[in-house]
């Protein structure tokens, strides 16, 4: 959103040139635009949307290449542009469409004719809420640079990963104590996020940081170390008993299935398995680091197993 002016950039989708001019020049009547941008179908749409982000979409449903809802679930399924709101403009009175759009996530739905009126009120809305949840999210990630925690999976992040090591390793070492990490990567998720769509992408990523968690004793801790990339903190656990818990962790997580539309997918993960005394790693970045090399082990030998 421009924030100088506080206007918006929209994108029209019609393969109807006159509707889509239409539109555009009761959207430009509105007042609430800087620029409007027009695609005259779905793949039209997606490569504008490619090269500039709008604040709203105004799409039809039937059109050549990639019809309205095809569209509306790749927008949808990124997450640089998930969150723009998409209302859906057509005079096709076909109720299926209609609730397919608006479970689809779909803000909206318009009638062709509409009242121009009412077309600029309802779009206004639309970019109000926008800007209230972009707001709300800014405020959520704040919130959470000052928490050791991880919004969406709730698992600790790497900035309390960082401090607690660290701790850790010195309570280990004046102590002649032991501490191992697992260094962990979901095998092949980026095609889990290809499959099924990003949201999908994130009940996984949940659902797994349950099962690892689920897998460790109360006192070791599970970090979100990247996008699909996990750390587990085992305190007072030999480099012996570690493998052997990265191992039912590999089981577990391969046994793992999901409810509805993911029913027919099976997640595996590899497990990277370091431990101090014993490797060359005093400081917690070293000992990260040895993980790390294992796990690339893990995966170059097949994935789906740890090192
Ligand atoms: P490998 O078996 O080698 O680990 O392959 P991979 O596909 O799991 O690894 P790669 O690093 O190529 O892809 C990781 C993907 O994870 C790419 C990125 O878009 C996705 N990702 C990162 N963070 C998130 C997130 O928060 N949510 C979702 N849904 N996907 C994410
Ligand atoms: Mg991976
Ligand atoms: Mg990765």
């Amino acid at each position: 959103m421009n924030l100088q002016t506080s206007l918006a950039t929209a994108l029209v989708l019609d393969d109807n040139g006159g509707t889509r001019r239409q539109i555009v020049s009761d959207l430009e009547q509105s007042g609430l635009f800087h620029k409007i941008m027009e695609a005259k179908d779905g793949l039209d749409g997606l490569s504008k949307v490619s090269v500039t982000l709008p604040d709203i979409i105004l799409c039809d449903v039937e059109m050549p290449r990639l019809d309205g809802l095809k569209f509306l679930a790749a927008i949808r399924s990124k997450p640089e542009t998930e969150h723009i709101p998409v209302m859906i403009l057509t005079s096709s009175t076909d109720f299926g469409v209609k609730l397919k759009g608006l479970t689809d996530g779909a803000r909206d739905f318009i009638h062709i004719p509409y009242d121009p009126q009412e077309l600029a009120a309802r779009t206004r809305l639309h970019l109000n809420t926008k800007r209230r949840e972009e707001e709300l999210r800014k405020k959520n990630q704040e919130l959470e640079l000052l928490s050791n925690k991880d919004s969406l999976t709730g698992a600790f992040n790497r900035r309390y990963l960082n401090h607690i090591l660290t701790i850790e390793l010195m309570r280990a070492a004046r102590t002649d104590g032991q501490i191992s990490v697992l260094m962990l990567d979901i095998d092949h998720f980026k095609k889990i996020n290809d499959t099924f769509g990003h949201q999908a992408g994130d009940q996984v990523l949940k659902r797994i940081t349950e099962e690892i968690t689920a897998s460790l004793r109360d006192y070791d801790l599970t970090f979100r170390y990247g996008g699909e990339e996990f750390v587990a903190m085992l305190p007072d656990i030999s480099l012996h008993e570690a493998r052997k818990v990265a191992q039912r962790i590999c089981q577990k997580v391969h046994a793992v299935r999901f409810p509805d539309a993911l029913a027919n997918l099976q997640v595996s993960i590899s497990i990277g398995v370091a431990s101090f005394p014993g490797m060359d790693a005093g400081t917690a970045e070293e000992l990260l680091e040895q993980a790390d090399q294992a796990l690339y082990r893990a995966k170059t030998n097949g994935r789906n197993q740890i090192a």
